[in-house]
């Protein structure tokens, strides 16, 4: 019996305007009711960015703050903040939403081409994200834009002596770095640690081929119009649940139940959930 599917809902990412997806979510109301719809179509994880007033990507701890409150009233999804912001953001501004303790975090382990920018994370950063994630419990998903920065992971979790569960995600398709090729979820998946596991994702036109790979390969999936904004060709999607939906859709015809967030909590080693503490 394989592992039941993890699905992430990956809502709103740093760089999908209202102009290119109308219904972005943006507000903490609005991803309140985002989450509640992912979660009803299956989601486990709500991988989170927030936006200003204007719509523009922001690090700023009381909007975090708000966004979270919003979600974890409506849903008991697991909540992970990124910890890689938009590609211009100063490293203290990256880390300073970890002090509201969400129960996860991503964590990109080393630099990759973004289209035309450059995502910059040396790796005396990295360290020191995780280093604050570990002293928040604060499980890291690890970013895999290309394989290096899986053994980069494994090296820096050997070097602190680190005794959580790892899991990644890889992050298949983005211009500049590690295409998402037929055999690139097989391949990075191969290379990880015995007990780890990992979701994927492919961005854009890649993402169903990517979401297939994964659920028959025993891997998780992620999805949500930070990946993928159109539902098919021609098409914008209606809502992150509706991307959701199909993910568990699809998982179901595969055989895969999907996993709800105390099964995840469990496959991920979370912290015990909210209101147990
Ligand atoms: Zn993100």
């Amino acid at each position: 019996m394989p592992d039941p599917l993890i699905i992430t809902v990956a809502a709103v990412g740093a760089e999908l305007t209202r102009e290119q997806q109308p219904n972005l979510p943006i507000t903490a109301e609005e991803l309140g009711l985002d989450a509640e719809q992912c979660a009803e179509a299956g989601a486990s994880i709500y991988h989170l960015h927030v936006r200003d007033e204007s719509g523009a990507p922001t690090m700023d701890v009381d909007a975090f703050a708000a966004a979270k409150q919003a979600i974890e009233d409506r849903t008991d999804l697991i909540v992970q903040f990124t910890s890689g912001g938009a590609v211009a953001d100063a490293e203290s501004a990256r880390l300073a939403p970890l002090d509201l303790r969400p129960e996860m975090a991503s964590l990109t382990t080393g630099t990759v081409n973004f289209g035309d920018d450059v995502f910059s994370n040396p790796i005396p950063l990295v360290r020191s994200f995780y280093e604050r994630m570990r002293a928040l419990d604060i499980v890291p998903e690890f970013e895999i834009f290309e394989p290096g920065m899986i053994a980069t992971a494994d090296r820096m979790y050997e070097e602190a002596g680190a005794d959580h569960h790892r899991h990644y995600d890889f992050v298949l398709g983005v211009p500049g770095a590690m295409p998402a090729w037929g055999d690139s979820v097989e391949f990075l998946a191969r290379h990880l640690p015995e007990d780890a596991t990992w979701s994927a994702t492919g961005i854009g036109r890649h993402h169903i081929p990517i979401a297939e790979a994964a659920i028959a390969s025993g891997g998780h999936v992620r999805s949500g119009f930070e990946d993928v904004r159109y539902f098919e060709p021609g098409r914008l999607a209606e809502s992150n649940g509706q991307l959701i939906g199909r993910v568990a859709e699809m998982a179901r015809a595969a055989g895969r139940p999907v996993a709800t967030p105390t099964e995840t909590r469990h496959l991920l080693g979370l912290r015990e959930p909210r209101g147990t503490l």
